[in-house]
Order: C-alpha cells, then structure tokens, then sequence
C-alpha cells in the first residue's frame, strides 16, 4: 500500500476532546449544559444500536443526553407533540429523529417539524438551503465529518478538482455543495453519470455514496488523488462462516496503490459521523444562547 491511510477513528476522537473542552468552558463560564434529545420510533434492532451509540458519546462529552422511544404503532400527532415540546425545551439544543420511521410517518415531515435551530442532523430544508446559499446553518453529520478530513489533509482545496459519486439528500448533495465553499470545481455523479469511471478519473478528491461494494476500482482514480469512501455494505466474512464485514464502495487493496490518501471502512469517515453530530449540537447551543462557536468544529 502506497497511500496515506486517513485515520477517521482518530480524528473523530479528536473532535470528541474539542467538543468536551467547549463543554468544559459552557458549563464553567456560563452555567450552561448543551442537551441532545434522540427520538426513536419503534424497535429496529439496527437503530438502538446506533442510539445506544449517540447516547453513551453524548454523555462522555459531559452534554445531557435526553432519550425518547415511541411504540412503533405511535400517531404522527403524537409524535409532532413530542417534537413541539422539545423545540420549546430551553435544555435541549439538538434533535435528532432515528431514521428509518414506521412507513405510517413521512420522514420529510418529522425533519420538517423540528426547529431547524436544533435540527443537528441539517436534514430540513431550511438548513440545505442555507447551505446551498452560503450562509450560516447546521449541516449534515457526515459530509461535515469528511470535510474535517479533507481539510485536515489538503489544507486548502482551492482550484481542486472534486467529484461525489452520490446525489442523496443525507450525503451526495450537502457534500458537493461544502466542496464548492472550499471552491473546488464539483462534479456530482449518480446512477445515469455516463462513463463514470472516465469522471473520476479527473478527481483530484475522490468522494464515493452509494453504497456498491468496491465499485470504485484503481483505474477509475487518478494517480495522486485523496479518496473518501463514505458507502457501506454489509458482506459475508470471506474468512469467518456465518460472520459478515463492511465494505465500502472503494476496492481498498486495488485503490490504496493509486491515491495518495484514503480512509478505510470500517475506520474511516463512519466514526466521523456521531462526532460532528455532538459539534453540531455544542454548535447549536452557542447560537442559541448568543455565545462564540467553538472553532474547527462548523463548516
Ligand atoms: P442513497 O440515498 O441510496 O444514494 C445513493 C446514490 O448513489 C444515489 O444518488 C444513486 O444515484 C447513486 N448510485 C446508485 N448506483 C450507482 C451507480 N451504479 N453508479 C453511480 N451512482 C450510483 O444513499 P446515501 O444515503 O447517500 O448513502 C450512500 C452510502 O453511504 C450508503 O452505503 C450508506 O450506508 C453510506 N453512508 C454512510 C454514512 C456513515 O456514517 N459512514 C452516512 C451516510 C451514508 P441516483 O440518484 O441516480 O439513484
């Protein structure tokens, strides 16, 4: 392997100890305790792994962390009543509705009720369109948590070219549009991208959502380039019957002879992702209360 591995767990431990040190500061200078409140609808095996996950990372930053689980079978008025009272919660500072919902609940209308001040996930379209505008907003957990990588590796990404594969509203778009800011000249690539290979190959940052295992192949980077892989597949465990491993959609072995840089799955930009959520949420909590952001933890 020739390219740098960008070590996304570090990194993300990282942003953890910047979030608690501005914890640290809110509480001592202000009294102030920012709160996370994580609503979940029902019982997906999957989504109280990843709550449990939110729950303990919130707590050992020193924020107040505030569950909330629904019976699969609740009302959408029921639930819109629990929202109401969070916005209104001078305590909590970030709402974050567990996707997936129960099909009976529309998930663009729960992001669409939460107060896009607390909206930490940057789902709603008040937040995108900020985002897309320019101005000052909460943007989505993950590409934040790339851009931070990115940064942290190139510095400036003035004049670069930078190529998503990837146009969802949770991933490809927010990150081409955190590209342009940095003014990198962006390419956004989907599922009718003709010869997409021919794309990336311009690449000099090479960001792959899709979720295809190891689509992403060395002839499709250019020599030199910095590769995110943000998609995650679940796969039988070559090695180990019966036990799975995650890939991500870049061919790691193949790619890692090519690129300069690259993160790993797992490893890489997942553990990135509930970090930026609690920098969104300290974020938040400042806005709220009128005080200085913490510094390197917005876009
Ligand atoms: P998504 O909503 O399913 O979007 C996938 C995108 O990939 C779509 O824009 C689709 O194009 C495009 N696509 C599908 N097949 C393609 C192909 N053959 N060639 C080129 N583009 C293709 O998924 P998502 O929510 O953005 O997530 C993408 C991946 O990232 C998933 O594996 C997900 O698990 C992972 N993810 C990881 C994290 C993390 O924390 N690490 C967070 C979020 C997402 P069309 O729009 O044309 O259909």
């Amino acid at each position: 392997m020739s390219a740098t591995l960008i070590d996304g767990k570090a990194f993300a431990a990282t942003v953890r100890g910047k979030v608690a040190e501005h914890v640290t500061r809110l509480k001592a200078d202000h009294g102030i305790t920012p709160g996370l409140a994580v609503v979940l609808v029902g019982e997906d095996p999957a989504s109280e792994v990843y709550v449990a996950a939110k729950h303990k990372q919130t707590v050992e930053v020193g924020m107040a962390s505030f569950e909330h689980k629904l019976p699969a079978d609740v009302s959408e008025a029921d639930l819109f009543a629990l929202i109401d009272e969070l916005n209104a919660d001078p305590s909590v500072h970030g709402i974050l509705c567990q996707f997936p919902v129960p099909d009976h609940l529309s998930e663009r209308a729960v992001v669409a009720r939460i107060d896009p001040a607390k909206d930490v996930d940057g789902l709603s379209v008040v937040n995108a369109g900020l985002l897309a505008s320019g101005e000052v907003g909460l943007v989505s957990c993950t590409p934040l948590g790339c851009l931070m990588l990115l940064r942290d590796r190139l510095g400036s990404m003035s004049g670069l070219e930078a190529v998503v594969i990837g146009r969802s509203n949770l991933f490809g778009k927010p990150m081409g549009q955190l590209l342009l800011r940095e003014s990198c000249t962006v390419t956004i690539a989907h599922s009718r991208t003709k010869d997409l290979a021919e794309v990336c190959r311009r690449a000099d940052i090479l960001v792959a959502a899709v979720g295809r295992a190891e689509m992403v192949k060395a002839d499709w980077v250019k020599p030199g380039a910095t590769v995110i892989d943000v998609g995650i597949t679940r796969a039988p465990h070559p090695d180990k019957p019966g036990k799975s491993k995650l890939l991500g959609d870049v061919d790691f072995a193949e790619v890692s002879e090519v690129a300069a840089a690259i993160t790993p799955v797992p490893g890489g930009v997942g553990p990135m992702t509930i970090a930026c959520l609690l920098a969104n949420t300290v974020t938040a909590c400042c806005r709220a209360n009128g005080l200085e952001e913490p510094e390197g933890l917005t876009a």
